[in-house]
Protein backbone atom coordinates (compact mmCIF):
# COMPACT_ATOMS: atom_id res chain seq x y z
CA UNK A 1 0.00 0.00 0.00
CA UNK A 2 1.47 3.70 -0.72
CA UNK A 3 2.28 5.59 1.95
CA UNK A 4 0.17 8.69 1.91
CA UNK A 5 0.88 12.69 3.13
CA UNK A 6 -0.92 15.38 3.31
CA UNK A 7 0.61 18.58 2.83
CA UNK A 8 -0.72 22.02 4.28
CA UNK A 9 1.35 24.81 3.39
CA UNK A 10 0.37 28.51 2.04
CA UNK A 11 2.80 29.21 -0.51
CA UNK A 12 1.82 27.76 -3.65
CA UNK A 13 5.03 27.58 -5.16
CA UNK A 14 6.33 24.97 -2.18
CA UNK A 15 3.28 23.03 -1.50
CA UNK A 16 3.50 22.13 -5.94
CA UNK A 17 7.24 21.63 -5.50
CA UNK A 18 6.35 18.85 -2.15
CA UNK A 19 3.88 17.46 -4.21
CA UNK A 20 6.16 16.57 -7.20
CA UNK A 21 9.26 15.73 -5.11
CA UNK A 22 7.01 12.89 -2.95
CA UNK A 23 4.98 11.93 -5.90
CA UNK A 24 8.83 11.06 -7.80
CA UNK A 25 9.57 8.83 -4.55
CA UNK A 26 6.42 7.30 -4.76
CA UNK A 27 4.35 8.56 -1.98
CA UNK A 28 0.44 9.83 -2.64
CA UNK A 29 -0.07 12.85 -2.03
CA UNK A 30 -2.67 15.38 -1.13
CA UNK A 31 -2.14 18.80 -0.63
CA UNK A 32 -4.56 22.38 1.12
CA UNK A 33 -3.40 26.10 1.85
CA UNK A 34 -4.61 26.48 5.22
CA UNK A 35 -4.92 25.00 8.60
CA UNK A 36 -8.72 24.90 8.27
CA UNK A 37 -8.87 23.18 4.78
CA UNK A 38 -6.78 20.32 6.78
CA UNK A 39 -8.99 19.52 9.23
CA UNK A 40 -11.99 19.20 7.15
CA UNK A 41 -10.13 16.43 4.73
CA UNK A 42 -9.09 14.83 7.61
CA UNK A 43 -12.62 14.62 8.71
CA UNK A 44 -13.89 13.66 5.10
CA UNK A 45 -11.12 11.09 4.68
CA UNK A 46 -9.52 8.47 5.84
CA UNK A 47 -6.21 9.49 8.17
CA UNK A 48 -3.16 10.05 5.74
CA UNK A 49 0.14 8.44 7.13
CA UNK A 50 1.70 11.80 7.55
CA UNK A 51 1.57 15.69 7.80
CA UNK A 52 3.84 17.63 6.28
CA UNK A 53 2.50 21.03 7.89
CA UNK A 54 4.01 24.56 7.06
CA UNK A 55 4.33 26.25 10.35
CA UNK A 56 3.22 29.90 9.51
CA UNK A 57 -0.26 29.92 7.97
CA UNK A 58 -2.81 32.53 7.65
CA UNK A 59 -5.32 31.40 10.46
CA UNK A 60 -4.81 28.62 12.65
CA UNK A 61 -0.68 28.56 12.85
CA UNK A 62 0.94 24.70 12.02
CA UNK A 63 2.16 25.10 15.61
CA UNK A 64 -1.88 25.52 17.11
CA UNK A 65 -3.00 22.64 14.26
CA UNK A 66 -0.51 20.14 15.77
CA UNK A 67 -1.24 20.65 19.48
CA UNK A 68 -4.86 20.62 18.59
CA UNK A 69 -4.80 17.07 16.61
CA UNK A 70 -2.18 15.88 19.45
CA UNK A 71 -4.68 16.13 21.88
CA UNK A 72 -7.48 14.97 20.17
CA UNK A 73 -7.35 10.93 20.30
CA UNK A 74 -8.50 10.00 16.99
CA UNK A 75 -5.46 12.02 15.75
CA UNK A 76 -2.46 11.47 18.02
CA UNK A 77 -0.49 9.09 16.68
CA UNK A 78 -0.95 10.58 13.32
CA UNK A 79 3.00 11.35 12.82
CA UNK A 80 3.75 15.45 11.34
CA UNK A 81 6.94 16.90 10.29
CA UNK A 82 6.76 21.25 10.65
CA UNK A 83 8.15 23.13 8.09
CA UNK A 84 9.51 26.43 9.05
CA UNK A 85 10.98 29.34 7.45
CA UNK A 86 12.81 30.50 10.85
CA UNK A 87 15.99 28.62 11.39
CA UNK A 88 16.50 29.58 15.66
CA UNK A 89 17.17 26.78 18.02
CA UNK A 90 14.42 27.88 20.48
CA UNK A 91 11.74 27.36 17.76
CA UNK A 92 12.68 24.41 16.76
CA UNK A 93 11.98 23.73 20.23
CA UNK A 94 8.97 25.02 20.08
CA UNK A 95 7.68 23.25 17.51
CA UNK A 96 8.87 19.86 18.64
CA UNK A 97 7.52 20.45 22.40
CA UNK A 98 4.18 21.29 20.60
CA UNK A 99 4.42 17.27 19.54
CA UNK A 100 5.85 17.50 16.27
CA UNK A 101 7.61 14.44 15.21
CA UNK A 102 9.71 16.19 13.10
CA UNK A 103 10.76 19.83 12.21
CA UNK A 104 12.61 21.41 8.61
CA UNK A 105 13.67 24.84 8.03
CA UNK A 106 13.25 26.12 4.96
CA UNK A 107 15.01 26.05 2.10
CA UNK A 108 15.63 22.33 2.58
CA UNK A 109 16.76 19.87 0.39
CA UNK A 110 14.23 17.50 -0.94
CA UNK A 111 16.35 14.27 -0.35
CA UNK A 112 16.62 15.00 3.17
CA UNK A 113 12.43 15.55 3.55
CA UNK A 114 12.31 12.23 1.67
CA UNK A 115 14.49 10.46 4.23
CA UNK A 116 13.17 12.47 7.19
CA UNK A 117 9.29 11.21 5.97
CA UNK A 118 10.52 7.53 6.13
CA UNK A 119 12.56 7.66 9.43
CA UNK A 120 9.21 9.28 11.42
CA UNK A 121 6.87 6.39 9.69
CA UNK A 122 9.36 3.90 10.95
CA UNK A 123 9.40 5.09 14.33
CA UNK A 124 5.87 5.12 14.65
CA UNK A 125 5.87 1.21 13.24
CA UNK A 126 3.96 1.86 10.23
CA UNK A 127 2.48 -1.13 9.40
CA UNK A 128 0.71 -0.43 5.91
CA UNK A 129 3.85 -0.17 4.15
CA UNK A 130 3.70 -3.88 4.10
CA UNK A 131 1.89 -5.53 0.61
CA UNK A 132 0.83 -8.36 2.24
CA UNK A 133 -0.19 -8.63 5.89
CA UNK A 134 -1.18 -12.15 7.51
CA UNK A 135 -2.97 -13.58 10.51
CA UNK A 136 -3.33 -16.84 11.04
CA UNK A 137 -4.38 -18.26 7.42
CA UNK A 138 -5.70 -15.08 6.50
CA UNK A 139 -3.57 -13.04 4.07
CA UNK A 140 -4.89 -9.32 2.92
CA UNK A 141 -2.86 -8.22 -0.45
CA UNK A 142 -2.97 -4.85 -0.01
CA UNK A 143 -1.82 -3.78 -3.38
CA UNK A 144 -4.04 -5.84 -5.54
CA UNK A 145 -7.15 -5.90 -2.44
CA UNK A 146 -7.22 -9.60 -2.24
CA UNK A 147 -8.28 -11.22 0.81
CA UNK A 148 -7.29 -14.99 0.84
CA UNK A 149 -7.86 -18.39 3.28
CA UNK A 150 -5.55 -21.14 2.31
CA UNK A 151 -5.08 -19.32 -1.31
CA UNK A 152 -8.51 -19.21 -1.71
CA UNK A 153 -9.45 -15.54 -2.46
CA UNK A 154 -12.52 -14.53 -0.74
CA UNK A 155 -15.18 -12.62 -2.42
CA UNK A 156 -14.99 -9.04 -0.17
CA UNK A 157 -16.87 -5.91 -1.25
CA UNK A 158 -14.40 -2.44 -1.29
CA UNK A 159 -16.04 -2.02 1.96
CA UNK A 160 -15.17 -5.33 3.86
CA UNK A 161 -12.04 -5.24 2.72
CA UNK A 162 -11.13 -1.89 3.94
CA UNK A 163 -12.71 -3.49 7.45
CA UNK A 164 -10.42 -6.44 7.15
CA UNK A 165 -7.48 -4.19 6.58
CA UNK A 166 -8.23 -2.41 9.72
CA UNK A 167 -8.52 -5.52 11.97
CA UNK A 168 -5.64 -6.91 10.72
CA UNK A 169 -3.58 -4.02 11.28
CA UNK A 170 -5.13 -3.12 14.88
CA UNK A 171 -5.23 -6.46 16.32
CA UNK A 172 -6.05 -7.50 19.48
CA UNK A 173 -7.82 -3.75 20.23
CA UNK A 174 -11.69 -3.21 20.64
CA UNK A 175 -13.26 -0.27 18.81
CA UNK A 176 -16.38 0.83 18.96
CA UNK A 177 -18.96 1.46 16.14
CA UNK A 178 -18.29 4.73 16.13
CA UNK A 179 -14.50 4.49 15.92
CA UNK A 180 -14.72 1.66 12.90
CA UNK A 181 -16.96 4.01 11.42
CA UNK A 182 -14.62 7.09 11.34
CA UNK A 183 -11.51 4.97 10.99
CA UNK A 184 -12.86 2.53 7.86
CA UNK A 185 -15.91 4.68 6.40
CA UNK A 186 -14.20 8.11 6.94
CA UNK A 187 -15.49 10.60 9.66
CA UNK A 188 -17.99 12.49 7.74
CA UNK A 189 -19.89 9.55 5.87
CA UNK A 190 -23.32 9.95 7.89
CA UNK A 191 -23.49 5.96 7.68
CA UNK A 192 -25.58 4.50 10.34
CA UNK A 193 -23.92 2.12 13.10
CA UNK A 194 -25.89 -0.59 12.18
CA UNK A 195 -23.87 -0.59 9.19
CA UNK A 196 -21.02 -1.93 10.70
CA UNK A 197 -22.71 -4.77 12.21
CA UNK A 198 -24.73 -5.51 8.51
CA UNK A 199 -20.93 -5.72 7.26
CA UNK A 200 -19.02 -7.58 10.10
CA UNK A 201 -22.01 -10.19 9.94
CA UNK A 202 -21.12 -10.79 6.28
CA UNK A 203 -17.81 -10.51 6.84
CA UNK A 204 -18.02 -13.00 9.68
CA UNK A 205 -20.32 -15.82 7.25
CA UNK A 206 -17.61 -15.32 4.58
CA UNK A 207 -15.42 -16.27 7.16
CA UNK A 208 -16.82 -18.97 8.69
CA UNK A 209 -16.94 -21.17 5.70
CA UNK A 210 -12.93 -21.34 6.74
CA UNK A 211 -13.63 -21.78 10.22
CA UNK A 212 -12.15 -17.91 10.28
CA UNK A 213 -15.27 -16.41 11.91
CA UNK A 214 -14.29 -16.32 15.95
CA UNK A 215 -11.79 -13.90 14.28
CA UNK A 216 -14.24 -10.78 14.61
CA UNK A 217 -15.00 -11.13 18.43
CA UNK A 218 -18.19 -9.09 19.78
CA UNK A 219 -16.81 -7.25 23.16
CA UNK A 220 -20.85 -6.53 24.48
CA UNK A 221 -21.50 -3.25 25.72
CA UNK A 222 -18.04 -1.80 23.43
CA UNK A 223 -17.80 -3.04 20.22
CA UNK A 224 -15.20 -5.14 17.77
CA UNK A 225 -12.08 -6.77 18.22
CA UNK A 226 -9.93 -8.50 15.70
CA UNK A 227 -7.61 -11.52 17.35
CA UNK A 228 -6.40 -14.62 17.08
CA UNK A 229 -6.22 -15.46 20.31
CA UNK A 230 -9.96 -16.36 21.57
CA1 LIG B 1 3.57 29.84 5.09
Amino acid sequence: MQITILIIEDEDAIREMLVMVLEQSGLKTFAVANAEDALQFLADNVPPDLLILDWMLPGISGIKLTQRLKKDEFYQQLPIILLTARGEEEDKIKGLNCGADDYMTKPFSPKELIARIKAVIRRNGYQGKETIISAGKINLDQEQHRLSIDNQNLDVSPTEFRLMQFFMTHQDKVYSRTQLLDYVWGRNSYVEERTVDVHIRRLRKILSQHKCDTLIQTVRGFGYRFSLMG
